[in-house]
This record gives structure tokens, sequence and C-alpha cells, in this order.
């Protein structure tokens, strides 16, 4: 079995929610989320699974406009803040890192976008996507899922659906694609898991000391998909089969989780991304 070197766990920024998108039946309830993204060395240079969203999408009025009417009627929209990373403004609807977050999040470890050998999206969501441009205009390819960037070229969806034709249009973009399950760097493993979206991936990560590392991303935003065995909450296909791929995603993720020493992370939970923040020198 190969093994990746080390893992950081980076945080781009956080967006407030509803927990209905993240739980199947839900509640209506909002909730700060972080974005995350992992990043990995690897004997064949630096990898980087997700890249949260741009300061352009950041900046967007429709972007904006799209998760406000998604909270829209919910309780708890002024609800205090209690966890560092603290926003400056927990009433705003979202916040990203100063300047370029991506890069702004690599450097927080010393790398720059050129120094990523690969870079893998789990999905094509705006709170995902956000770092292709930049690695794009770096040289840096880009793996996803084959059907994913099939959906997004549909036209089928676009920023009121989450959807940010910027970041999946650029014209530099080296895409690198994949069909199911596939090794991706030795040690880093691309899981299909489609339902959140029709391309929808996940990662398992293995090191040495620490064993293997499972991130559901969106397929799994948080703890209590795992724990009750509950789906996420929105399907971007909108179809029965869509729902079917969702509920048969959490099983596979669930099935690496009950291996030894398989941890599985959510993509969207605070308080678990708080508690694996990364050791300095990164986990091994
Ligand atoms: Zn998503």
């Amino acid at each position: 079995m190969s093994h990746a070197e080390r893992l950081f766990i980076l945080q781009y920024g956080a967006e407030r929610v509803s927990k209905n998108l993240s739980l199947a039946g839900g509640p209506h309830h909002l909730y700060w989320e972080p974005l995350l993204g992992y990043l990995i060395e690897t004997t064949e240079g630096w990898v980087l699974l997700d890249t949260g969203m741009s300061r352009s999408a950041h900046l967007s009025t429709p972007n904006r406009d799209a998760y406000v009417a998604g909270g829209v009627g919910a309780p708890n929209i002024d609800a205090p803040w209690h966890l560092r990373p603290m926003p400056e403004d927990p009433s705003a609807w979202n916040w990203v890192l100063d300047g370029n977050p991506l890069a702004a999040a690599l450097s927080a470890v010393g790398l720059k976008p050129d120094d990523i050998a690969l870079a893998a999206i789990s999905h094509m969501h705006v709170d995902h996507s956000g770092g292709i441009p930049t690695l794009s205009d770096a040289g840096v390819p880009i793996a996803i899922q084959r059907a994913e960037l099939d959906f997004v070229r549909s036209g089928r969806v676009g920023i009121s659906e989450g959807f940010f034709d910027e970041d999946w249009a650029h014209p530099a973009t080296e895409w690198r694609i994949l069909d199911g399950d596939t090794e991706i760097a030795p040690g880093v493993v691309a899981v299909s898991t489609p339902g959140h979206t029709p391309g929808h991936q996940s990662f398992s990560v293995s090191l040495r000391e620490t064993g293997t590392w499972v991130f559901g991303c969106d397929a799994t935003d948080l703890a209590q998909n795992f724990l009750d065995n509950v789906p996420c909450g929105s399907c971007a296909g909108n179809t029965p089969e869509d729902e079917r791929n969702a509920a048969d995603s959490l099983s596979k993720l669930l099935e690496l989780g009950r291996r030894d020493g398989h941890r599985l992370i959510p993509g969207h939970d605070q308080v678990i991304a708080n508690a694996i923040a990364h050791p300095p020198g990164g986990h091994r």
C-alpha cells in the first residue's frame, strides 16, 4: 500500500448556510460551515484537495443573493460565534481569507500556488472551485470526475444553484479527467461519491503514522451525517436517482470508516476542523 508523507488542513473561510443543505430532512437552521482544503506532501509533489471560494465569488452579488435566499426565514441569523477562526462580522453571509484566499491559505504553510503538483476538486460548487483559476494560471492540473465537468458544461445550473462559471470555464485549465475511484498520487485516492452533485468525489489519504484519513467533502458535511447515517441535504441533479446515489455514497464512506484506523472527516464541520488542525510540520 502506498503512503503519502504529510497532511495539512487548510481553512479558506466559512459560509453561513442552512443545515437542511447538509442533512437530508434537516432543520432550517443557520450554521457556520468552514471552507476546507487538504494539502498533502507526496513522493510526486504537493497535492491540494479542494480550493475554497474565490474573492471574486465572495464579492459577487448574485452569489451572495443565492446564499441569502437559502437562509431566509431561518432562526438564529444573529447567533453569536463562539470559536476561532472568528468572523469579523458574524451577521455576514460568509468570510474568506484576505487577498487571494487560496494563496493566503498556502502561504500559511510556506507554499505558493506554483508549488502544487496536482489539485483535485471534490465537486464544482462555488465554495470548492474558487482556486481553480489561480492554480490554472500557475500551470497546476486539476483532477475532476468526468460526470462533474459534463454536468456544469450542460448549462443546467448557474450561480443561483451555486455554480460559478468563472471558476470552471477558465481557458488555461488543464483538466485531469477521472472516471470513478482513482489513485491520483501515492497514498491519495479519489473516491467517487455522487449524489450531492452528479460527479462528486471524496478522498482518502494514507499516512504511515496516523493511518488513513477519509475526507467526505460534501457527501458528508457534518459529523451527524456519519453518526446518524443521514445523507447530504441537497442533490444538485435534483432526481430520485441522485438521492439514491447520495445514500449509497454515504454507505461507501461509512464502510471505509469501519476499516481499522480510518478516520472519517466531514467536509464542513468547524468543530472537527478545529480538532484536527494540523500540528507544526503536519500530520504524518
Ligand atoms: Zn457542495
